[in-house]
């Protein structure tokens, strides 16, 4: 393969990009007019293109980055695995960092949640959590238990199982035809506060929402699966943790599994490792994704209860939960999330996040008070503020708009329609901080004002 490029100039890598690689979530004619950026590198919280141009990635990498491009803890450490094994099947094989990991992290749970089960990417832990879900009642003699419950604005991932529990109308629709059809209950979403209400009592209206339809349906449902704290891609919609105290009380009444898909607000992002901590309660089963191998390698993993692996142990095979992917467990990318456990430990990162958080929000005060945001929002590392637009369908182009003026000021923003949100990685110093506050607020107006 021909890896000199003729020319290494930025347009020539873009023009051979579009010739050949098809983007994610894209229309790729649109391409005609955003720009699409070749990264030669990344370092710390910015990634460098061919020109030598600097973009702070404010949103870690569609999540995932938590340490910073090209970390030097995380890069020794897969140095060293490199050396040792790169890869091996984990059926009747096991290897020290898929052990360590899986131990590391059911200590996090105070080993509530004391089994992991391995895969490559956030959607495919969601189907794994739903079809353990729906044969552990089946091994349970409960084979009625068949329908899931997700919440509106959810979202789960893009394969057929994930998206028929997603409830983002973009990514679905088009793909009606072949979903089986979930329930899909009332979200929490403090924005939905009618005059005089507090988020509380948006959980308390939302988890009512929830018992109504365990009231009449919960010998067919197997699991109800929901983004506990912040519903991430379908717009940074935030609620209250008493909303997660609730329906585990109603899962544990009903007999339903509870899933919490962790894959955007676990490892921190929230401000506690796990984010249903602040409910004080653990699920079924969570999955794990993005941040997990610290923004380096694709894993996936959904931790689960004695209780649900006890049901799928047995010497009859069919019994088993025969679900494989070919890199599950793979010992470079576990190694690569060892090591981002470890600066979780060394650097004490919830606790200096914490101060990054305070900062950041004082700096972005301008825009929490401007006269075209509503609903500024912030949890942990995560901020997000909604646009007021002449039309809810201008938000693609307002979306698209930013995005592109971002760049010119050295950031890496992508809006979901009109909401703006930032979801920087866990190593941003103060002066990026009020660059990345300052540079917002001026894309904003620019925006807005052409
Ligand atoms: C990103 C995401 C997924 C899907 O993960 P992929 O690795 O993109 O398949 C699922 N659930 C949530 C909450 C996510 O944010």
């Amino acid at each position: 393969m021909n890896l000199i490029p003729e020319s290494n100039e930025q347009s020539a890598w873009v023009e051979r990009s579009l010739r050949s690689v098809w983007h994610p979530c894209t229309q790729m004619q649109h391409h005609e007019n955003t720009p699409l950026i070749p990264v030669s590198h990344g370092r710390g919280a910015w990634l460098y293109d061919h020109e030598g141009r600097r973009y702070l990635d404010a949103i870690s990498s569609w999540w995932v980055n938590l340490f910073g491009h090209a970390n030097a803890r995380i890069n020794a450490a897969l140095k060293d695995q490199l050396d040792r094994l790169e890869h091996a099947m984990l059926a009747g094989f096991t290897h020290e960092p898929v052990i360590c990991l899986s131990e590391q992290l059911s200590q996090l749970t105070g080993h509530a949640l004391g089994h992991c089960f391995y895969a490559s990417d956030g959607a495919s832990a969601v189907e794994i959590a739903l079809k353990m879900s729906f044969h552990a009642w089946r091994n349970g003699g409960q084979s009625a238990k068949q329908e899931f419950v997700c919440l509106k604005g959810s979202y789960h991932g893009e394969t057929i199982g994930a998206l028929a529990v997603t409830d983002v109308a973009l990514f679905k629709d088009a793909y009606g035809p072949l979903l089986r059809a979930a329930h899909v209950v009332a979200t929490p979403d403090a924005r939905t506060a009618l005059e005089g209400e507090t988020a509380q009592d948006v959980a308390r209206r939302a988890a009512a929402d929830v018992a109504r339809l365990f009231g009449e349906r919960a010998q067919h449902i197997a699991a109800i699966i929901i983004e506990p704290l912040v519903q991430c891609a379908g717009g940074m919609a935030m609620h209250d943790p008493l909303y997660l105290t609730l329906v585990r009380e109603l899962c544990d009444r009903h007999q339903v599994h509870m899933i919490l898909d962790e894959i955007a607000v676990g490892c921190g992002r929230t401000g506690t490792f796990f984010a249903c901590e602040q409910a004080g309660i653990w699920p079924d089963f969570l999955c794990l994704s993005k941040g997990i191998s610290g923004g380096y390698l694709p894993l996936s993993l959904v931790m689960t209860r004695e209780q649900v692996y006890q049901a799928f142990y047995s010497p009859d095979v069919t019994r088993a939960f025969l679900h494989s992917h070919s890199y599950t467990g793979n010992p470079l990318a576990c190694r690569a999330a060892l090591a981002t456990l470890a600066i979780f430990a060394e650097d004490d990162v919830l606790r200096t996040n914490l101060v990054r958080a305070q900062r950041l929000t004082a700096a972005l005060a301008p825009l929490a008070n401007h006269e075209r945001v509503r609903h500024f929002r912030q949890r942990g590392m995560i901020w997000a503020f909604d646009t007021v637009l002449p039309d809810p369908a201008a938000g693609a182009d307002f979306s698209r708009r930013f995005f592109a003026r971002a760049l010119d000021h050295e950031l890496l923003m992508r809006p979901i329609g009109g909401t703006v949100y930032m979801m920087p990685p866990y190593i941003l110093s103060d002066e990026e901080s009020d660059g990345l506050a300052a540079r917002t607020l001026d894309v904003f107006e620019q925006v807005l004002g052409t």
